[in-house]
């Protein structure tokens, strides 16, 4: 194996493998991915007990990547979102959805599924070469390129890419700060499976703590993505499963009958996290190691895939004309990026800031404001067809300056 490319790419998590697939678009671009795990083994993503939403954007450029995804997909045909508390009436209801046809809706895939499909196609390339298993450990610079050392073996490249993840390494040991909080909140994730259909209906229900997502997969089965403080959660961790379940149930509701645990219980801290810089010398960051954001919205992954396709975009015309694809060329995909990402990352922020503004003494006039603003809000954009068309338009990731291959 020649130890030298084009491209390396740190971190094979989903962003970093439909990154090379995407750079393996061009033809003769040498293209290396390493990660600390095993990526082509069967276990890889098995364990990932989380689902994605995918926008109607990303699933359109996943499909020009020829992945077969079709067998894993449930589209979301209607979006509720609701307040309310337990055993309370919701005071407003937001119904998406009516006139979505399932090309502008986006779809559900179970992460372990989409890590299937990835590794049947990064097999089936021989332009992108797999290093590894083995943690990047050392990084040095020359004039023309970036050295990395992976189990002792120095790879070259010409352009890193970063895609390990929100502790990026890569991230840390090129100086770039990031900006960001913590919540205090944690999400826990797990599939149910229920007696009645879901219909395609994804169910966001803002309750005091946080946000309680109800995500339909295919079958009679949904992902619940639960968020609230992290004590709540880390309760809701240790009761039964028989609790468990009578805790989910009084708090969505018995639109999808009886419920049962069909995987175990995971959880994640939540917080927000955003690179000051996109790209340093000979460097690009990709994915949570430029941005994490909170998954009320399920857009973290939306993100880094609009990452991959914009870096697509900038380098094949660099690739193309001869340019140099590590140098001056970075800046237009840094600034690119940086647009669309701090939108979104300042909607979703508002919106968990909004939704569990807390309750105490010192914050209720502002909470009780709060209220007031989200139902007004709510019931505005419940009434007005071009506002719900917006706000869908934006969750199909089809707002904005986009890549070529996210495009209709
Ligand atoms: C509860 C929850 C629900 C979510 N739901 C959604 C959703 O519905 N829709 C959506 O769009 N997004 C969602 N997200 C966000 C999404 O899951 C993430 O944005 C996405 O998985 C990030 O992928 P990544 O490849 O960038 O990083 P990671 O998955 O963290 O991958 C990083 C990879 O880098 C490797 N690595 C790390 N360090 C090194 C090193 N030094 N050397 C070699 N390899 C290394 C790791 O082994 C790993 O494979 C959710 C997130 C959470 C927490």
């Amino acid at each position: 194996m020649n130890n030298e490319y084009d491209i390396l790419i740190v971190g094979g998590g989903l962003v970093g493998q439909v990154t090379a697939l995407t750079c393996a678009k061009l033809d003769g671009l040498r293209v290396a991915l390493a990660d600390g795990r095993d990526i082509l083994s069967d276990e890889t993503g098995k364990s990932d007990g989380r689902a994605s939403a995918l926008s109607a954007s990303s699933l359109r450029f996943l499909n020009r990547l020829d992945l077969a995804l079709s067998d894993y997909l449930q589209p979301m045909r209607d979006m509720l979102i609701t307040d309310g508390g337990i055993g309370e009436d919701p005071v407003w209801r937001l119904h998406f959805g009516e006139n979505a046809t399932d090309a502008d809706s986006a779809h559900m895939i179970e992460n372990r599924h989409l890590y299937a499909v990835l590794r049947d196609a990064l097999k089936s390339t021989d332009q992108i070469d797999i290093i590894g298993p083995g943690n990047v450990s050392d990084i040095s610079h020359t004039a023309a390129g970036v050295s990395a050392w992976i189990r002792r073996k120095e790879i070259s490249a010409r352009l890193l890419i970063a895609a390990d993840g929100p502790a990026s390494a890569i991230r840390n040991r090129a100086g770039i700060a990031m900006d960001g909080r913590h919540y205090g909140q944690s999400a826990l994730v797990t599939t149910i499976s229920h007696s009645l259909p879901h219909d395609g209906l994804a169910l966001q229900r803002f309750l005091p703590g946080g946000p309680l997502a109800v995500l339909p997969l295919p079958g009679k089965r949904s992902q619940i993505v639960w968020s609230d403080k992290s004590a709540a959660i880390k309760a809701a961790m240790a009761i039964s499963e028989g609790d468990f379940i009578a805790e989910l149930a009084l708090r969505i509701g018995d639109h999808l009958g009886e419920l049962s645990l069909e995987a175990p219980r995971q959880s994640y801290p939540l917080h927000l996290q955003l690179a000051q810089d996109y790209i340093g010398p000979r460097l690009v960051l990709v994915g949570d190691a430029a941005h994490v954001i909170h998954p009320l919205a399920g857009q973290g992954l939306n993100l880094g895939l609009r990452d991959a396709a914009t870096l697509y975009d900038v380098l094949s015309g660099a690739f193309l004309t001869g340019r140099d694809i590590g140098g001056a060329v970075l800046g237009e995909y840094a600034a690119w990026r940086r647009s669309d990402v701090t939108s979104l990352a300042t909607a979703t922020d508002g919106l968990s800031y909004i939704f569990s503004a807390p309750k105490t003494p010192m914050r209720r006039p502002l909470s009780k404001a709060l209220g007031h603003a989200r139902r007004l809000g709510m019931s505005a954009v419940n009434d007005s067809a071009v506002l719900k068309d917006l706000i869908m338009r934006e969750a199909a990731g089809d707002l904005g300056d986009l890549p070529d291959l996210l495009k209709k």
